[in-house]
């Protein structure tokens, strides 16, 4: 049976309401990445980094899953093959439209992570600098989303 292999990017979500990256307008136009969307920007302002990220997380709670989005959902259901559906997105809208099995190369808003153990949760609403890892307490939570100068993530290697 056939597989067939999906890429999705910002595009998709775009027609939800949910800004694109790189056009005149979009998100980085009104941040600076190297603030919010690096490992170093992290590191010199944690509360800004998560400001950014419970902002976009908001979004992505008001938002919803569109045509696209439903489309893709469907055909995960009825074909007879397997379907592997890889985003760039890090907002849960395939998910939301009911497909079954995402792989988020860069990570989900609505998980977080720590920087000091690596366990991975379900993101709380509003992520606070200060907030104690569930596993080992230290206050290094961060959103689970691959920034640039990361590695995507590999399902190959299940985190
Ligand atoms: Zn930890």
């Amino acid at each position: 049976m056939k597989k067939i292999v999906i890429l999705t990017g910002a595009g998709i979500s775009a027609e939800s309401g949910l800004g694109t990256f790189r056009d005149a307008g979009g998100i980085w136009s009104q941040y600076d990445l190297e603030n919010v969307a690096t490992p170093a920007g992290f590191a010199r302002n944690p509360s800004l980094v998560h400001g950014f990220y419970n902002a976009r997380r908001a979004n992505a709670l008001a938002a919803r899953p569109n045509a696209a989005h439903r489309a893709l959902a469907r055909l995960e259901r009825d074909w007879p093959g397997e379907v592997i559906l890889v985003t760039q997105n890090i907002d849960d809208l395939h998910e939301r439209a009911g497909h079954a099995r995402v792989i988020h190369m860069h990570g989900e808003l609505m998980g977080a992570t720590c920087a000091a153990c690596g366990a991975h949760w379900e993101a709380p609403r509003e992520m606070r600098a200060a907030d104690p890892c569930p596993e080992c307490g230290e206050p290094k939570t961060r959103p689970d989303v691959v920034w640039f100068g990361e590695m995507p993530y590999d399902p190959q290697f299940p985190k």
